[in-house]
């Protein structure tokens, strides 16, 4: 697909990021570029939009094994929900969200680190997309998993535009599905 060459070439890498050893996978250029843009969110849309899907969570604010908390917003989600006609349920770092929330901890290389859903956000039995833009060690994904599982909904899949596939994030998830654009 010309699409995933196009989103790969958008995709900056920067070496030594943020510490030394680290190459950092930088998707700000992929949103400089409109058309590679597009590209992601269509392929997608085009994946998820008959699959009813009622709730694309996110869970791109937190998680960062080596480098604490990122904070880079909400990027890909939103767009694929409205696509999709689903709603879009952000999962955030502790003391973020305003009303009554559920979280749920889970272990970095060092230490933990915790996510966080508003109650009510999501109902029993509703299926849900879960995206990020790269799964690394698969944590943060298996943290957004579990908060969304035990509050009844279906996570049906886990989508990222990038997958590292030497951290292995791919073995944690079990038998639930993750679908990449670019490894
Ligand atoms: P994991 O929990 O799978 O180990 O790490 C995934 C999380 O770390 C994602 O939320 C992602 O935003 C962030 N992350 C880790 N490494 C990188 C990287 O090289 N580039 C970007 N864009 N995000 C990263």
């Amino acid at each position: 697909d010309d699409r995933v060459a196009r989103i790969t070439k958008a995709i900056r890498v920067i070496p030594d990021f943020p510490k030394p050893g680290i190459l950092f996978q930088d998707i700000t250029t992929l949103l400089l570029d409109p058309l590679a843009f597009k590209d992601t969110i269509d392929l997608f849309v085009e994946r998820y939009k008959d699959k009813d899907i009622s709730v694309v969570a996110h869970g791109l604010i937190f998680g960062f094994a080596y480098a604490g908390v990122e904070a880079r917003g909400f990027i890909f989600g939103p767009p694929i929900a409205l696509a999709i006609g689903a709603k879009f349920v952000p999962m955030r770092k502790p003391n973020k969200l305003p009303g009554p929330v559920i979280s749920e901890e889970y272990s970095l290389e060092y230490g933990t680190d915790k996510i966080e859903m508003h109650v009510g956000a999501v109902q029993e039995g509703e299926r849900a997309l879960v995206i990020d833009d790269l799964i690394a060690t698969g944590g943060t994904l298996c943290a957004a998993i579990s908060l969304l599982e035990r509050v009844g909904v279906k996570v049906v899949e886990c989508a990222c535009v990038i997958e590292l596939p030497e951290l292995k994030g791919r073995d944690r998830l079990g038998d639930k599905p993750l679908f990449v654009l670019v490894s």
